[in-house]
């Protein structure tokens, strides 16, 4: 069996692991960052050429499932991989860790985008922001006067607001270091994707606990149909039965 994982998230790297060496497994990355966490067994780097390009690449590579592992975030290829495993034929299962759920004390701003994040700046009267929201979606706040701290993993190029500093860093982050980070720069507004899991989820406890209030982007929706495993080991499962029904039949997993 021949599964391919679509990656770039710390649980795309934690089901390669969980699935090598017993089945072939297929990392592809985008090629966003110069110096990747590298997953186990093969990966390949860069985009397939939209929909019909992945649908061509699960035939010629004889895919027998995909699994979309990448961020949340990561709407467009979310939407090319339903389309090519319709296309294609081949199963496909989104893996998305949950989103993360405010707890008492938490002052959190729910917006649709990024965009709609910079315009809800000024009402709440912030001067000082942390953007954690990756270098990709700065230009959204280019035209933003107030002052933000970017944390991002490669240096980000412009369009970014015109009074920024960089931190170049990458998870995961400890309570004690987001505690300081935000003393350090008196952060009055913490901007984040609601990306989920623990390696990013300090900076909230360190906002409730300085009283910042967040402002938090919502996710895009996975597309229509396609199922959704929330932990890695239940994408393991499902990849298992497929294996099964196909060592079953003799033939190979695809319908
Ligand atoms: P995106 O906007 O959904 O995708 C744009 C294009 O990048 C896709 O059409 C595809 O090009 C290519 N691409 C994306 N993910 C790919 C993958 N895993 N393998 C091969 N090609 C891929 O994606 P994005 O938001 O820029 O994210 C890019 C990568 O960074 C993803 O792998 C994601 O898991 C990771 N990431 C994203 C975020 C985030 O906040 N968006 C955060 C952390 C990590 P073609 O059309 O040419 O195939």
């Amino acid at each position: 069996m021949h599964v391919l994982i679509l990656g770039g998230t710390t649980e795309a790297r934690a089901l390669a692991e969980a699935l090598h060496p017993w089945t072939r497994v297929t990392s592809s990355l985008a090629g966003r960052v110069a110096r990747p966490r590298l997953p186990v067994g093969e990966v390949r780097v860069g985009g397939f050429g939209g929909a019909e390009g992945l649908a061509d690449w699960l035939r010629a590579h004889h895919v027998d499932a995909v699994i979309d592992a990448t961020h949340p975030f990561a709407r467009t290829m979310s939407f090319n991989a339903a389309r090519a495993a319709a296309t294609a034929h081949v199963p496909l299962l989104a893996l998305r860790r949950p989103g993360w759920v405010p707890v008492e004390g938490d002052r959190w701003h729910s917006v649709a985008s990024l965009e709609e994040a910079a315009a809800a700046l000024p009402g709440l009267g912030a001067e000082r922001v942390f953007l954690t929201t990756g270098r990709m979606g700065l230009a959204a706040f280019a035209a933003c006067p107030q002052w933000f701290l970017v944390r991002s993993v490669d240096a980000p190029a412009p369009p970014m607001p015109a009074r920024t500093e960089v931190l170049l860093d990458r998870g995961p982050f400890t309570l004690p270091g987001e505690r300081a980070l935000l003393s350090r720069h008196r952060v009055d507004l913490l901007v984040t994707k609601d990306s989920g899991g623990a390696a990013t989820a300090p900076k909230l406890q360190a906002a409730r606990e300085a009283g910042v209030p967040v402002l938090i982007v919502r996710r895009p929706p996975v597309p229509e149909g396609v199922p959704v495993a929330t932990t890695v080991e239940e994408a393991a499962a499902w990849v298992q039965a497929k294996d099964t029904a196909g060592t079953r039949r003799g033939v190979s997993t695809r319908p």
